[in-house]
């Protein structure tokens, strides 16, 4: 390809928010207008009806929406008190939030391996971080199974070891909203659910945002009070624990509101285009593996490599223009700030192997076909030389 080409050709964006953009035009300027006009911006009108929209699309009885994912997956933590002596088990090979909340709230986050095909936790490698947690004279007293890239983890095999080890389960389906599990959305597994607005999750806001999904009311009652300082429902100035500012602003829960309308054709968008991926790809590239019963939304579109190719290959689609992004080229285990909790005995040999060799192509509901084309022809092109 000579540099000619190379200038003629528009550059394809990894996420394209800006097309998504143009589609919802005017209801989006409307929606802000509405909140600039009523100047409600703290827990306004929107936020209640956003949080009644969310409850309603994955059929969780309670979602209190809060200021990002992060925030999310602290306050469930929060609402259970966990702290110091406390094991939270979590995968290695995940965003460092799920991990970081454990550790911000004095409690130790323990790194459980992940499954070579689907990429989420490995429930013998679960049982292993119990195990180690024990050792240290830890309570285990949490789970946080992460759905990595839009894909469920093996929740029923989850909640099993969980019921069996008395683990709370808080879901960290910051890249997963929208996603189905044996027939039932995210939002409704596990104890609790966490989920994140930000602008390259599947459903996204224009800053940063969140939502704990529950079932169980007293549960949602306290999350509601830490979002605002702990404060007391029947008397605000009483502060009866100590929390967060942790509320999502109005603009964004207005614009939320609007993105919702038009989520699930997202998610029939998204899915199309990977199968289109999945169909042009699965002679030359290990394609990612949706198991039978599971739904993805797709956050990340993910090859497996192979050992030492991934340089290369990034070098190459670069060449052609087409931008890729390596999630986690570090598992957590292996970073400075937790490479020193314990993880499950025997090592997390899977999250190791994946962080080096996963490498994640342009995913996003409006990909159409020509550009996608161009994607699935870089890759072809980069994986022979
Ligand atoms: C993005 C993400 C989070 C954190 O969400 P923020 O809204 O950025 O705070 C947590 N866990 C996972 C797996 C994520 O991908």
């Amino acid at each position: 390809m000579n540099q000619h080409t190379r200038i003629d050709l528009k550059p394809i964006p990894f996420i394209d928010v800006a097309a998504q953009r143009r589609r919802l035009g005017q209801s989006v300027d409307d929606a802000i207008a509405r909140v600039t006009t009523h100047c409600q911006f703290i827990l306004g009108p929107e936020v209640k009806q956003l949080e009644k929209d969310l409850a309603a699309f994955c059929g969780a009885r309670h979602a209190i929406s809060c200021a990002s994912g992060t925030d999310a997956l602290e306050l469930v933590l929060l609402a259970r008190e966990i702290g110091p002596g406390d094991a939270v088990i979590c995968p290695s090979f995940t965003f460092c939030a799920t991990a970081e909340v454990a550790a911000l709230l004095g409690a130790t986050p323990v790194f459980a391996d992940v499954d070579e095909a689907t990429f989420n936790m490995d429930v013998a490698s679960l049982e292993r971080a119990v195990a180690a947690a024990r050792k240290q004279g830890l309570k285990p007293k949490a789970v946080i199974p992460v759905d990595l890239f839009g894909l469920p983890a093996d929740h029923d095999a989850i909640a099993k070891v969980a019921a069996a080890e008395g683990l709370f389960v808080l879901d960290d389906a910051a890249q997963a909203f929208g996603a189905t599990y044996k027939g039932k959305k995210l939002g409704t597994i596990g104890d609790a659910c966490a989920t994140s607005f930000f602008p390259a999750k599947p459903l996204g806001c224009y800053g940063d945002g969140g939502a704990v999904m529950t079932n169980d009311d007293e549960l949602a009652d306290r999350i509601v009070s830490l979002r605002v300082h702990g404060f007391n429902k029947d008397d605000k100035y009483d502060n009866v624990r100590i929390g967060i500012t942790g509320r999502l602003d109005t603009i964004q829960a207005a614009i939320l509101i609007e993105k919702l309308k038009i989520f699930e054709d997202e998610i029939v968008a998204r899915n199309t285009a990977a199968a289109r991926y999945n169909a042009a790809l699965a002679d030359v590239a290990a394609v990612p593996l949706v198991p039978e019963g599971y739904t993805s939304v797709w956050a990340q579109y993910t090859l497996r490599l192979g050992p030492g190719r991934r340089d290369a290959f990034v070098a190459a689609m670069k060449e052609r223009g087409v931008p890729t992004a390596a999630y986690y080229p570090k598992p957590l285990h292996r970073q400075g700030a937790y490479g020193h909790f314990p993880a499950a005995a025997g090592g997390l040999p899977v999250s190791d192997r994946l962080a080096a060799e996963v490498i994640s192509l342009p995913m996003h509901a409006y990909l159409d076909e020509p550009t996608q084309a161009r994607v699935i022809e870089a890759v072809r092109a980069a994986l022979k030389s």
